[in-house]
């Protein structure tokens, strides 16, 4: 326990928790997080909350999603702020497995989505989503919730795991929800961290930045030429380099060559030692 807030560490205890509310009748809510909880993270909670009887938050900083260079051993850890945090929001049950939970010895099964997964976030990070797919492929499996929930912040991810789920026939309804910005527009992070005052400073012009650029191309600017200025202003605003700013189909993320269809702006962008992503609707 921690407060309020039961915790599970293991499927057993996950399933039987579960078993006993759906015996009840109950629709059950999952919210998988890797914790360092912020109000992003808390917001799907409560939606969560609102649509379902029952809500699990999952808590596990999935090493598979991590390359060797990448944050792993400093991503922010803070299971009991996180528990607190949780159940003020209304969570019933905290999982945190333990990383041989989802990893026993031997652990050989990779879960690879093609297609949706290789531009942008899977040109620039190549191992994360066999990572991300693999492991919530798991936590729908322990669960199998009825519903479970992910921000639009990981767009391109939200895209993968609706795939995964609809390919896999898992029987779980994947449910995006809209991404909750700072004051200033920034973009909810756990990651937000690890940027110094100066650097959020410039952060928040990442989110102006993608303004800027889907009112050019609404005025009629040419889609390669909107995103090379982004580039340009993000340098220029103090970025250290951008990954890419790019226009795609909202669906199917593959580049675009006018706004027929339904269409995002993602973009992904370093300062320092950071780097950031965002997205929005054009
Ligand atoms: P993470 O802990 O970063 O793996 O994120 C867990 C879940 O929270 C994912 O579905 C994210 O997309 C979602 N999330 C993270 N930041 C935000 C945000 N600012 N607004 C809405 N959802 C978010």
């Amino acid at each position: 326990m921690s407060g309020s807030l039961p915790i599970a560490r293991d499927v057993q205890a996950l399933r039987s928790a579960i078993t006993a509310w759906r015996a009840a009748g109950l629709k059950v809510g999952l919210v998988p997080t890797m914790g360092a909880l912020h109000e992003g993270h808390l917001s799907l909670v409560r939606t969560a909350k609102e649509r379902c009887d029952w809500v699990i938050a999952s808590l596990f900083v999935n090493p598979r999603q991590f390359a060797p260079h990448e944050d792993f051993e400093r991503y922010p850890r803070d299971e009991a702020g996180d528990a607190a945090l949780l159940a003020g929001a209304g969570c019933d049950l905290l999982y945190a497995p333990e990383r041989s939970v989802m990893y026993p010895a031997g652990f050989a099964t990779n879960v690879i989505v093609s297609d949706v997964s290789t531009p942008l976030e899977g040109e620039f990070r190549p191992h994360f989503f066999g990572g991300v797919a693999t492991v919530v492929t798991k936590l729908l499996l322990q669960g199998l919730p009825d519903t479970a929930f992910f921000g639009e912040k990981d767009y391109q991810q939200l895209l993968v795991i609706k795939r995964m789920a609809r390919d896999l026939d898992i029987p779980v309804a994947i449910q995006g929800c809209p991404t909750v910005r700072e004051h200033d527009g920034l973009a909810m992070s756990s990651r937000n961290a690890y940027l110094s005052a100066a650097e959020r400073n410039v952060a928040a012009r990442l989110n102006h930045i993608m303004h800027d650029t889907i009112k050019a191309v609404r005025a009629g600017e040419p889609i390669a030429e909107a995103e090379a200025e982004a580039t340009r202003h993000l340098i220029a605003a103090g970025f250290s380099s951008v990954d890419y700013v790019s226009i795609r189909d909202a669906e199917t993320l593959a580049p675009i060559a006018d706004l027929s269809a339904p269409t995002r702006i993602l973009a992904a962008a370093w300062l320092g030692k950071t780097r950031l992503i965002d997205n929005m609707a054009v």
